[in-house]
């Protein structure tokens, strides 16, 4: 393909009034319409006929028309000079460099000196090329993911016990269970369709909901149980609820006799760990009412879905946690059939596309591994010359090997290791000793690409990529393009195949458009394959390029027989991938954290995400709306630990670890445990000054998913006094004094940055003065402490500027600086430019409509009892609903907890 077809349009030209295609966040995979505005936007509902969400979007989702213009895009390939700073340099420069550095490295140290660091945020044609280069024609295995700090510990749970990663379960098993167990899933913000649709099933037919999470989230408060138990001990619960289920005679032994193997063993282990309900609440730091009552409800309800997310997945140890959940659906025989089953929500876009294409260190291709057999059946439908032999080096360890100088060539594509990895600041120190370091890429600026990428590739982003992406529920979805790629962005499948065929291999890379890179991979998932591999495309792998383009969303097992799409669940009848197609009950070793916590680090820390932001923010953090909801890094904690630790709610507050330290905003609140701290992933670099969580975490992996704890690192927390506050909006992005505390977020026309400090008002104002544009006409003043300064462009408000005594209530109305200015210069500012400041730090609880937590209290005070009367008054939750259970939480917190 050439390159004019990419350069021919910009990112405005609509290619067609509305296009189905899909969301590019979290593992829900909802159906999007979209259609160019012409402006740079884009219009963005839900599409009423995805399986996966029927219309509904989240927050993210509907703001996704938001997020898709041209600032901070990388337009065009950049090489680095020596000096450090980037040119531009033609596509056909930029790939021969890239294929000539790895080509050097691989004849000098040989294949396993190099390595691909992919995301589940690519598609799984993208995903597909990449794995086919490494892993059969350079002869590595060092292809690996974000997606291992993700759902690594689910694939080898399930593999471990299903003999094959799969998902048994669907969506609509949410809709039937009459028991709901969501194990460390904060879905009302991370997987927002599927927690409305769990909601719906409670509301139309009393299903009850069970949430076991160490923080008391807004999922936590829709259920009817709530378990907090201590991090890391979620295996001593399930085996426990094992033991009661064996006590009690809730076991399948018919099904447990004629598809399975290891129950005895494994019960026995059960046993040993939690021999009972007491010892169960005794290991897990439970009241035993509470785990008595849930062990009856999972004994008394036969439809129960047990879904989990990253609570279960990132820990040391994710994979025994993920089997001890599935010992307990096999042993009730509650799997594959409606209403029942283990459901993993994932959480990338397209992390189970990855897992199927084989873009995995352990994995080679197409559920396939590394056996002989597996390895001379992929080099032969490939025909490829280099087969890689065996495992290659899973995430952690493939930078750890970066940084002892072990692998000298990198190309990361469409993630930011900078800034996800646990040690993220020694991550970032590695990345500099590389030799080639190779970035594909969406964004100009990021931690990774500023920690010395050597070749940016400009790749093309949501809206327009074009292939395909898989969900939680194994529905293969269409991700089509509305718009042109701009400037000369390519598709990540084209950048990979022209570097593969500068390589030398270019019969095996002649791939023209993504239709044919997914013929390829379906066939692959049907060759030679007998049945031993329930992951087979066979059936859709000669689609025309028109069947393709057309293609609707498809869940696998794909079936010849007429099996509705809502009823392709897997193994009620057993049917297992294990040699001898038994499942395999596995004993969990007994739950313990890798390093307790000390002196020096008393506090557990806990990561997760916030509602309204994505992974690194690089598209959330474009949309004002979804900025409005938790705008500033903070750190959740305990009242009590924040009394204890001298925190004051709103202040801020120094977060270290033995890996590295942040600063942040001040939480306090009791939907913490004592003892612990949470602190969102979503700042780095570029948002923050100094709020990279990733930089504190532990780099200690699971055994068998090598996927990093993400939950518990011991840590400290001390406060950090800044004298005064304070904000700044300008059109672009500043450079801001070393020392100051900031936070960046987005406006409907540049950027805001909210300060603290602890310089007077005489820097600032020498500050602004320099910051300002230079033929802006400037108003400042200084009054009670409060230093404002405003500048003018064209007769308008360009930027401005407040500072304010920490101890003072924050001023950020501007109305009367600019009504001076205006009177004394003749100056204009509209009357809502100017409002836009009052209230600038006010929480937006409903991003739809822009609700702020004020209002709500108001309307609460006024009279409002319920989120329906609050939606009446302020439409407040009657769009996407992902603010609904904080609605309820207000309401609550207003009506009974803290009323006025
Ligand atoms: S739940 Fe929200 S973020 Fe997830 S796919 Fe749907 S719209 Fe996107």
């Amino acid at each position: 393909m050439t390159g004019a077809k990419w350069n021919s349009m910009n990112a405005s030209t609509p290619l067609a009034p509305t296009v189905r295609t899909t969301c590019p966040y979290c593992g829900v995979g909802c159906g999007v319409l979209a259609q160019a505005d012409g402006s740079g936007g884009a219009a963005v509902t839900g599409d009423p006929t995805h399986p996966a969400n029927f219309g509904r979007l989240c927050s993210k989702g509907s703001a996704l028309g938001e997020t898709v213009g041209l600032r901070g895009r990388l337009l065009h390939p950049m090489l680095r000079r020596a000096d450090g700073t980037l040119r531009c340099v033609p596509w056909p420069q930029a790939l021969d460099r890239v294929a000539d550095g790895f080509r050097k490295v691989i004849e000098r140290d040989g294949p396993d000196a190099v390595a691909f660091y992919l995301s589940g945020q690519l598609l799984t044609e993208d995903y597909y090329v990449a794995n086919k280069l490494m892993k059969g024609f350079i002869g590595s295995a060092n292809v690996d993911t974000n997606s291992r700090l993700c759902m690594a510990s689910t694939v080898a749970g399930q593999r471990r016990a299903f003999g094959t990663d799969t998902v048994p379960g669907i969506y609509a098993d949410l809709d039937l269970a009459d028991l709901i167990v969501l194990v460390g899933s904060n879905a009302a913000w991370c997987h927002p369709v599927l927690f409305q649709r769990i909601m719906c099933n409670k509301a139309d037919r009393g299903a009850r909901i069970v949430v076991i999470d160490p923080r008391r989230t807004v999922t936590a408060q829709e259920a009817d149980l709530f378990l907090a138990p201590a991090p890391g001990t979620d295996t001593a619960l399930f085996c426990g609820l094992l033991v009661h289920l064996a006590e009690h005679g809730a076991l399948d032994q018919v099904y447990i006799d004629a598809h399975t193997t290891g129950f005895a063993e494994t019960l026995a282990r059960a046993r040993a760990i939690a021999p009972d309900a007491a010892a169960t609440a005794r290991a897990c730091g439970l009241a035993e009412a509470d785990v008595e009552q849930f062990f009856n409800l999972f004994y008394t309800a036969a439809r129960t879905v047990t879904a989990f997310s990253q609570g279960v997945n990132q820990s040391a140890q994710g994979t025994d946690k993920v089997n001890a959940i599935i010992n307990c659906h096999l042993a009730t025989g509650r799997i594959g059939r409606p209403g029942m089953g283990p459901l993993s929500f994932t959480g990338q876009p397209n992390a189970m596309g990855g897992r199927e294409v084989g873009g995995l260190a352990n994995q080679l291709a197409a559920h396939m591994g590394f056996a002989p057999d597996e390895i001379d059946r992929v080099r032969r439908f490939w025909s490829a010359p280099n087969m890689a032999q065996r495992e290659g080096r899973k995430a952690i360890a493939m930078f750890e090997a970066i940084e002892r100088g072990e692998i000298k060539a990198l190309w990361v594509m469409a993630t930011n290791p900078a800034v996800s990895l646990p040690r993220a600041g020694a991550m970032r120190d590695a990345l500099k000793k590389l030799e080639l370091f190779v970035v594909s890429e969406n964004v100009l600026s990021n931690d990774t690409i500023n920690a010395g990428a050597h070749m940016l590739l400009p790749a093309a982003a949501w809206g327009e990529k074009d292939g395909t992406v898989t969900n939680s529920e194994r529905c293969i979805s269409r991700q089509r393009a509305f718009l042109t790629c701009p400037g000369e962005a390519r598709p990540d499948w084209w950048i990979v195949s022209a570097v593969a065929q500068r390589l030398g291999f270019a019969d095996a890379f002649a791939f023209a458009a993504p239709a044919e890179v997914f013929r390829e991979h379906a066939a692959l998932s049907a060759f030679e394959n007998d049945g031993t591999r329930d992951f087979d495309l066979g059936g859709i792998a000669t689609l025309s390029d028109g069947d393709y383009d057309t293609l609707q969303p498809v869940q696998w097992p794909l079936r010849t027989d007429e099996v509705p799409q809502a009823e392709k669940r897997c193994f009620a009848e057993g049917r297992f991938y294990t040699p001898d197609r038994r499942a395999r009950f596995v004993p969990p070793e007994p739950p313990a954290l890798r390093e307790a916590t000390s002196a020096a680090f008393p506090f557990r820390l806990n990561t997760g995400r916030i509602r309204d932001q994505w992974h690194t923010m690089t598209r959330t953090g474009l949309s004002p709306r979804l900025a409005a909801h938790l705008a500033e890094p903070f750190v959740e904690v305990h009242p009590q630990d924040a009394a204890r630790m001298g925190l004051v709610d709103g202040g801020f507050a120094r977060v270290a670890t033995e890996h590295g330290a942040v600063i942040l905003k001040v939480l306090a609140s009791d939907h913490q445990q004592p003892g612990s701290l949470f602190v969102p992933i979503h700042w780095s670099d570029e948002t923050a000054s100094c709020a990279r969580v990733g930089e504190l975490v532990a780099p200690w992996t699971d055994p068998y998913s090598g996927q990093p704890e993400a939950k518990a690192t011991p840590a400290a927390v001390a406060p950090v006094a800044f004298t005064r506050r304070g904000f700044t909006r300008t059109r672009e992005a500043l450079a801001l004094p070393c020392g100051t505390w900031w936070a960046k977020v987005a406006t409907a026309d540049g950027v805001e940055y909210r300060l603290a400090t602890s310089q007077g008002p005489m820097f600032w104002h020498d500050f602004a003065d320099r910051w300002r544009t230079p033929d802006a006409r400037f108003a400042e003043e200084l009054v009670g402490g409060v230093y404002r300064a405003a500048a003018f462009l064209d007769g308008h408000l360009d930027s401005c500027f407040c500072i304010a005594p920490s101890g003072a209530p924050p001023q950020w109305d501007l109305a009367s600086l600019a009504a001076a200015a205006a009177e004394e210069e003749g100056l204009r500012i509209p009357k809502s430019q100017a409002c836009d400041y009052i209230g600038g730090t006010e929480a937006v609880v409903c991003a739809c409509f822009g609700v702020s937590l004020e209002a709500v209290r108001q309307a609460i005070r006024g009279g409002a009892t319920n989120v329906t009367e609050i939606g009446r008054a302020l439409r407040a939750g009657t769009n996407c609903g992902s603010c609904l259970p904080e609605l309820r939480r207000i309401v609550f917190d207003e009506r009974f907890a803290h009323p006025v």
